[in-house]
Formats: structure tokens, sequence, C-alpha cells
């Protein structure tokens, strides 16, 4: 959806997308807490929505991963 601005459910194409607005407290977004400090652990998560269903899909920017592999608190399968 994120990229194919397409619903894989319905095939809608009223995407909109919700991302943080650089509050660490997650107040309007979705955030991953890395490591112990609050304003340099964050990685956000961007949310994107598709209006016609519903349905929602949640993507992390690529130059982001690296800190959420390096976190402690991640299990990996
Ligand atoms: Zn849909």
């Amino acid at each position: 959806m994120k990229n194919t601005k397409i619903c894989p459910k319905c095939s809608g194409t009223n995407i909109i997308v919700i991302q943080n607005d650089g509050h660490p407290d997650g107040t309007y977004g979705n955030n991953i807490q890395c490591k112990a400090t609050v304003l340099s652990g964050v990685v956000f998560v961007k949310r994107y929505i598709c209006c016609s269903c519903g349905y929602t899909e949640e993507w992390i920017d690529r130059e982001n991963i690296d800190t959420i592999l390096n976190s402690k608190k991640i299990i990996k399968l």
C-alpha cells in the first residue's frame, strides 16, 4: 500500500498516512522506543490507512532499521 498506493484488500486508492509529529511520546502516530533516552532512541512508525475499508499497514523508514536492530529490546526470530 505504501509503494503501490492501492489497498491490497479492497483495491481502494484513497490511502492516507499517519506519521508521528515529532513528539517521542507518540501523541500522534506510533513509536518504537529503542534506546534509554526518549529523544534519541525513538523510531517513528508510519501508518498507512485505506479510507475505503480501514485496512492499515505500518512501515519504518529503512534508515531506522539499524537503530531497531541495535536495540536491546528486540527479539530476533
Ligand atoms: Zn481497502
